[in-house]
């Protein structure tokens, strides 16, 4: 049987160069990067290699990069840090911080940023989305208020790829910002307000030149890149106060305290790498791919609808409704085929809960039932598309004959 991966969105195999660069950092050069000594040099060097890399794609200086355990480690450590440090600034005259963020942000930042409000550490503004899952430009200047210290956007979705216009978001942040400080109307010791985007998702195709974006704070994430789960960063401007969430040592710039973990830091600054070289033209790839595939599969199957924009997307996205199905029935009948794919993030993946994303969307619970996700990445082929194509319509019409909710 075949096994066809198209779940990429939620883990990338390790890309051969990265493991090829990772191997001597396993058991060779296994030094503690703190150590003085030789072993400790080489991989001090390693380390420092690999933040080069990193200020190289986000075109910003390497004492900006932090170096986390992946993305949701980075996306708490710019929220709770930003939000930490507003409290211990005894000048501030912010009683409580207001934080801005949308309804489908990406769990790591949706529950970090509930957590706050429930521990009223700050005060929340969720935002609405449009059907196609877009973050309306001027909702997020309405929601400004004299106390929002934090905006936390993501770049891109990572369940229906709607790619948010972040730059535009960051510039009106910019502005207000001056507003603020120029028009002399409130205290010195107000804050501006920071801008994070969470880029775990969007890093591999779309621009992540920090100044173009106008962000003060930007997660990233190996293993959606080609290097292996458990290593991400974070960008920091340079002036941007924040409080650690880990104690225990001066690593990183005093903002995460533990041994680096070398290899992982080395995969990331190869595959981070490799996705500065070949992004356009590896975006290009999948983009033709995926329009291959959704193409095929509209041709093939009736009522089928899409999830997110049209034409605002990651190229490596597709999630697809299928009325009158239910996407878990659908996910099994393609695993026993030999295809994988998911229902929503891989967190709730799993779970029978509709997809936040898709119900911040459209509100359809049946949509949000009836949605699956194909993502592709660097390994992906036609030919393992052709393999779908062959096997999705049946797997489509037996479900169909056998649905409770409707047309058959
Ligand atoms: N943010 C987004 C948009 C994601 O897609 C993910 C993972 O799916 C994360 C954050 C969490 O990253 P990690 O798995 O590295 O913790």
């Amino acid at each position: 049987m075949s096994h066809i991966y198209l779940d990429y969105a939620a883990s990338a195999p390790v890309k051969p160069e990265v493991k090829l660069a990772v191997e001597p950092y396993l058991a060779q050069k296994f030094g503690n990067p703190s150590s003085i000594h030789f072993k400790g040099r080489e991989a001090r060097k390693a380390v420092d290699n690999a933040r080069q890399k990193l200020a190289k794609f986000l075109n910003c200086q390497t004492q900006e990069i932090i170096f986390t355990s992946g993305g949701t480690e980075a996306d708490n450590l710019a929220i709770k840090g930003v939000i930490q440090s507003t409290i211990n600034n005894q000048q501030s005259a912010i009683k409580t911080p207001h934080v801005i963020t949308s309804k489908i942000e990406h769990h790591a930042v949706l529950h970090t940023c509930q957590w706050l409000r429930d521990t009223n550490q700050a005060e929340v503004t969720f935002l609405e989305v449009d059907k196609n899952g877009l973050t309306d430009v001027e909702k997020v200047k309405k929601a400004i208020k004299p106390n929002t210290i934090l905006i936390s956007l993501m770049y891109a979705n990572n369940e229906v790829g709607t790619i948010q216009p972040i730059r535009e978001i960051g510039k009106i942040i910019e502005k207000e910002n001056k507003n603020r400080f120029t028009k002399n109307l409130k205290p010195k010791s107000l804050k501006p307000i920071l801008f994070h985007t969470d880029a775990v998702q969007a890093a591999g195709y779309l621009n992540c030149d920090t100044k173009y974006l106008h962000v003060d704070l930007l997660s990233l994430s190996g293993h959606k890149l080609g290097a292996p789960k458990g290593i991400g960063a974070l960008f920091i401007k340079k002036g941007t106060p924040l409080e650690p969430l880990f104690h225990g040592g001066s690593h990183e710039y005093e903002m995460r305290a533990g041994t680096e973990n070398v290899p992982g830091i080395v995969a990331l600054g190869k595959a981070i790498e490799l996705v500065q070289k070949n992004q356009s033209m590896e975006a290009n790839r999948v983009k033709i791919l995926r329009d291959y595939l959704e193409k095929q599969i509209f041709n093939k199957i009736p009522d089928v609808g899409l999830n997110g924009h049209q034409a605002q997307r990651l190229p490596h996205i597709s999630n697809l409704n299928f009325k009158y199905v239910e996407g878990e029935s659908i996910l099994i009948n393609l695993d026993l085929k030999g295809v994988a794919a998911t229902t929503g993030s891989a967190c709730t993946s799993g779970s029978l809960e509709p997809s936040h994303v898709i119900m911040a969307m459209d509100q359809d619970p049946l949509r949000a039932h009836g949605s699956i996700r194909f993502s592709l990445g660097w390994a992906t082929t036609k030919k393992d598309l052709d393999y779908v194509i062959k096997v999705l319509p049946p797997i489509i019409k037996k479900l169909r004959k056998i649905s409770p909710f409707g047309k058959k």
